[in-house]
């Protein structure tokens, strides 16, 4: 039966573990730090809990299924967890990342790592050529977020899996922005899967929290020694809310992703919008590609504006998503990614990236997508008022 039952399924059989002593349908919060040795001379399975907890462990193993790989880890943010990935690298090691990677990761590169003698080449990872070229003998990782953030440039998974195949180098991929709903890196043949599980998986901006799922046994040995090692591990507290969130996370990101699909489809049509970067829009330049690699556009989506005065009416005006940092709650998400997450580009650095001062991301949440679209509509008809304002005064 495991063979075939679907996705949903799944979900439900890997989150919900009926405990055995009592018949609860949930797993307990084990707040333990420690565990009683009942033999002097037999330890149990658990011992202290920054090792293993069994409320941790049921989170670690779903995602671990879900992923469809060999073992799972949580941690106590995202950036825990690809902070640890990056220390299964040593001195003199050497890794590609995209250029657009995310913030916290370009930071512990740039500003940690290199100070242990972990060096780094940052590339266009949609163009295959040039990420080939940047290999260099002591290249051990290739890293990969595909869609990207924020204007979701879309990354062919099984050609840098065969490019770090041939050259022996290892493939991590982030898939926060898609989770193992819509895309699995590891049935590609990626080594690594990396989540910031403040996202999607937790779903209610409530948890901070991240997870890593290894793809062979060899792999998952030396990131739970790590994990051990560093001690960067997820709260039981927390580790039982991302169980709790993940066991949504299917009905959640599908009601988000088709919404997204029909903000960005409205978008599209508005004089005001420049551009609207969603990989589920036939003329995304990564559209192609993404269908056959992940089985949705998701839930995020970027439009350029004219410039910031149009970005700021437009924020000034919308009445339901919060405007803030972070993406993939029940809550739409509005963001200005030059002066959020990539406030720390200068301007050219951010133009080169293709992030404009008049573009927003949004992260779609549960709302009727009719109830956006209108609060957009509306935003949009203050932005036109504007720029009209704008030019009559010969700006
Ligand atoms: C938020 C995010 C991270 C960092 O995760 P934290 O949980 O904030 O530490 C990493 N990658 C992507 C793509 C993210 O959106």
């Amino acid at each position: 039966m495991a063979e075939t039952i679907g996705f949903s399924t799944k979900l439900i059989k890997e989150t919900v573990t009926v405990d055995e002593q009592t018949g609860a349908a949930n797993v307990p919060v084990y707040l333990s730090s420690t565990f009683h040795q009942k033999d002097f001379d037999n330890y149990g399975k658990y011992d202290y809990s920054r090792s293993g907890n069994p409320t941790r462990d049921a989170l670690e193993e779903a995602i671990a299924a879900l992923e469809g790989g060999v073992r799972g880890f949580a941690f106590a943010s995202g950036m825990a967890a690809i902070s640890t990935a990056f220390l299964l690298l040593s001195k003199g090691d050497h890794a590609v990342v995209p250029k657009n990677v995310y913030g916290g990761t370009f930071r512990i590169l740039t500003q940690v790592l290199g100070r242990f003698g972990i060096e780094h080449t940052f590339v266009d990872t949609t163009n295959l050529q040039e990420v080939e070229q940047a290999i260099q003998p002591n290249t051990k990782v290739i890293y990969v977020e595909t869609p990207s953030n924020p204007t979701l440039y879309v990354t062919d998974l099984r050609a840098i899996v065969k490019l770090a195949k041939a050259h022996r180098c290892l493939t991590f991929v982030d898939n926060t922005f898609m989770t193992p709903v819509f895309q699995r890196p590891l049935e590609f043949g990626a080594d690594l899967v990396l989540h910031s599980a403040t996202k999607f998986i937790s779903g209610h901006s409530d948890v901070v929290a991240g997870l890593a799922v290894a793809g062979s046994e060899e792999l998952a040995e030396k990131l739970y020694f790590l994990q051990n090692a560093l001690g960067a591990i997820l709260g039981v507290q927390d580790s039982w809310l991302l169980l709790r969130g993940l066991k949504t996370l299917d009905v959640r990101i599908r009601k988000s992703a088709d919404s997204a699909q029909k903000v960005a489809e409205f978008f599209e049509k508005q004089p005001e919008v420049r551009q609207v970067f969603y990989p589920g829009l036939k003329n995304h330049p990564g559209a192609r590609l993404h269908a056959g690699q992940a089985a949705s556009g998701g839930a995020v989506l970027s439009f350029e504006l004219k410039d910031e005065a149009s970005a700021r009416t437009f924020v000034n005006h919308v009445k339901l998503p919060v405007f803030a940092v972070s993406l993939g709650a029940v809550e739409s998400i509005l963001s200005y990614p030059p002066r959020m997450s990539h406030a720390e580009l200068n301007e050219e650095e951010r133009v080169k990236a293709g992030i404009g001062s008049g573009l927003l991301r949004l992260s779609v949440g549960l709302e009727d997508a009719e109830d956006l679209i209108q609060d957009f509509s509306d935003a949009l008809a203050y932005v036109r008022d504007q720029e009209r304002f704008a030019v009559g005064s010969g700006e």
